[in-house]
C-alpha cells in the first residue's frame, strides 16, 4: 500500500502515531491497517480497498495477491458436527478394502464422517478450484476441490443443488453445498476426504484443532 502524503497524515492520526514518518515501515504498516479498518476491513476487505482506491479492478487484484501469500494457506473445517466415523481401518462392511502404508484391510474408511442436520452448509476447507461438482454413479452428489497439484478435498452426500460449478475458484470457508442424503448413507452426514496424489490422508492431520 502506498500513501499520498495527505492520506498518510489522516491514516497516521487514526493509528494514533506520534511524529509519523511515511518512509518508516513501523509507521506505514499500522497507518495502513488503521486506514483499512476505518473503512470496513477485515469484515469487508473489498469495500475497504475500494475506499482506498475507487477503481473496480483494484480490490479483486489485491485480494488475489493476498490469497496467494496468506489466505491460500488458511484451512477451516468443512462444517461443525459430530464425527461418527474416523479415518482408517473399520469394521463397517460397507467400506471398501484398501491397502494402506503396507497393510491391507478388508474395510477402510478413507475420510471422516461428520454428522450434521440436513441442509447444514458445507464449506471449502481451503482455497482452490472445483474439479468435480455433480452426481457419481452410486447417486452421491459430490464436490471435489483441487488445492494444489494432486491435492484434493472431497465432500460427499450433498444435496443436489450445489453452490459451485465445475471450474469455479473458491476461497477457504466458501459454501459449496449443503448436507444431504444422496448416495449410500443411513443418515445426514458429510463424508469428507483429502487425497494427496490419489492416496487418502487422515483429515485430522490437516484440519486445525477443532473449533
Ligand atoms: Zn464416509
Amino acid at each position: 500500500m502506498q500513501f499520498l502524503p495527505a492520506t498518510f497524515a489522516h491514516a497516521a492520526k487514526l493509528a494514533g502515531l506520534i511524529k509519523p514518518d511515511i518512509c518508516n515501515p513501523a509507521d506505514a504498516i499500522p497507518a495502513a491497517a488503521a486506514y483499512l479498518v476505518s473503512n470496513g476491513a477485515p469484515g469487508d476487505w473489498t469495500r475497504a480497498l475500494y475506499r482506498y482506491d475507487p477503481a473496480t479492478w483494484y480490490p479483486p487484484l489485491v485480494m488475489s495477491w493476498a490469497q496467494r501469500y496468506g489466505d491460500g494457506a488458511l484451512v477451516v473445517w468443512p462444517l461443525i458436527g459430530t464425527i461418527t466415523q474416523g479415518f482408517g481401518p473399520t469394521t463397517f462392511t460397507a467400506e471398501p478394502p484398501r491397502c494402506y502404508e503396507g497393510h491391507c484391510y478388508a474395510h477402510f474408511h478413507d475420510g471422516l464422517d461428520i454428522a450434521a442436520p440436513l441442509g447444514t452448509p458445507v464449506r471449502a476447507i481451503a482455497a482452490g478450484r472445483v474439479v468435480l461438482a455433480g452426481r457419481l454413479s452410486d447417486g452421491a452428489v459430490v464436490v471435489e476441490i483441487e488445492h494444489g497439484p494432486d491435492v484434493l478435498s472431497l465432500y460427499g452426500h450433498l444435496q443436489v443443488t450445489l453452490a459451485v460449478h465445475l471450474g469455479d475458484s473458491v476461497v477457504a470457508g466458501q459454501v459449496l453445498g449443503t448436507v444431504g442424503l444422496t448416495g449410500n448413507t443411513t443418515g445426514p452426514h458429510l463424508h469428507f476426504a483429502i487425497y494427496d496424489a490419489g492416496v487418502p490422508i487422515d483429515p485430522l492431520l490437516i484440519l486445525p484443532v477443532r473449533p
